[in-house]
């Protein structure tokens, strides 16, 4: 077989999360803190748009940058929040979508890309198979924005550093006076920031910061999946300003090529969701965070978390893969921290289930710790 296949194939691996969320299906009702993925489900009132739209006949291609009704909605919110004039925007295939056209319009052989580590999966892959160099600049051991050592690993290749906060799977949210100063070591270098923002509505603490409130030349991913719990409806935005907007422009024309566009029946839905209030879930979610730094802060060294849903914890005994198969053997599923980090030391929990599973869960690490 190996004959036909491109090398591409080999630059990447397949998701670690995937393998052991797959190992789930082996166990009889496991406590799963792998997937990071809401569990509730899409509101109502939004269902009963998406369902009018395909049975009223929205069901065609919508223009390639998005629906029009989306991307005004969008793009007068981003006006509202960071006072942007006239953004571009283009509704992508979930965020997903979105950092591999992004990468796609951007990356050449050789370019560097700098990533705190630990990071969300995708990047490296993407950029691995565009042969690009990721270079990850390490944020251990709490997790704050590595601001001195990102400046220091700016070099004549950069050409992007990727945040994202609140951060999966550290949980971390950037404060704005963090972000300013990345602002400020960006301008200096006129390097692009790509901030990944698809847990905005997951803060716990305080209100959500953006980087693209202190830097034009930021560019914008937001997503659907994770506030409204519609992960397979495959929705999210990028969104820039001047300078940046023939990038926006160069990534809806990549899009013509490989997405072609957005779910249309769903994009309808999307557009109430903008204003749907969700303070409701994020509440309960606050308290599921509260549930586990409490129940796990003694047993484990463990950074508070104060976004998305996720906790990233040491591992006790230095080998994260060793401590998540003694995790998987007590019908526990957590992820090591090597599929999102260059190191093994820590482990992800993603607190996305119920307060019963929690519990259980909790009980459990805490006799293994
Ligand atoms: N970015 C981050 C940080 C994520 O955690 C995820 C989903 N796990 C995504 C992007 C992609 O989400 P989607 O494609 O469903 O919008």
């Amino acid at each position: 077989m190996d004959k036909y296949l491109a090398e591409r194939t080999k630059l990447v691996d397949a998701s670690g999360i995937r393998k052991i969320w797959a190992l789930a299906a082996s166990l009889s009702n496991p406590i799963d803190f792998s997937i990071g993925q809401p569990d509730f489900d899409v509101p109502d009132r939004l269902k009963v748009i998406a369902q009018k739209a395909i049975a009223g006949g929205q069901n065609k291609y919508t223009l390639t940058a998005g629906d029009p009704l989306l991307c005004n909605r969008i793009a007068e919110h981003l006006k509202t929040e960071f006072g942007w004039n006239e953004p571009e925007v283009l509704v992508t295939s979930g965020v997903s979508g979105g950092l591999l056209l992004v990468f796609m319009a951007l990356v050449n052989p050789g370019d560097e890309v700098i990533i705190p580590d630990p990071y969300f999966v995708i990047y490296k892959h993407v950029i691995a198979m565009l042969e690009g160099k990721s270079v990850f600049v390490d944020s251990y051991p709490d997790f704050e924005l590595p601001t001195r050592r990102i400046a220091e690993a700016i070099g004549p290749k950069t050409k992007i550093i990727v945040i994202n906060s609140p951060c999966n799977p550290t949980g971390r949210a950037y404060s704005p006076e963090q972000l300013q100063a990345l602002a400020r070591i960006a301008a200096e270098n006129q390097i692009l920031v790509l901030s990944d923002e698809i847990y905005d509505k997951f803060c716990y603490d305080r209100a959500h910061s953006s980087i693209a409130g202190y830097y034009d030349r930021t560019i914008l991913l937001r997503g659907f999946s994770k506030s409204y719990g519609m992960p397979g409806w495959r929705l999210g935005y990028a969104a820039a300003q001047e300078p940046l907007k023939d990038i926006i422009e160069q990534m809806t024309k990549m899009q013509q090529y490989t997405f072609v566009c957005a779910p249309g029946p769903f994009q309808k839905a999307a557009i109430e969701a903008l204003d749907y209030d969700i303070s409701d879930l994020i509440n309960s979610y606050r308290k599921k965070r509260d549930m586990i730094y409490a129940g796990l802060k003694d047993k484990f060294e463990l950074v508070r978390p104060e976004g998305a849903f996720y906790a990233f914890l040491r591992a006790p005994g230095g080998s994260a893969s060793q401590f998540v198969e003694k995790a998987i053997s007590n019908n526990v599923l957590i992820i090591p921290g090597c599929v999102f980090s260059e190191k093994d030391t820590h482990f992800r929990i993603s607190y996305a289930t119920s307060d019963e599973k929690i519990e259980q869960g909790i009980e459990i690490l805490r006799k293994l710790a």
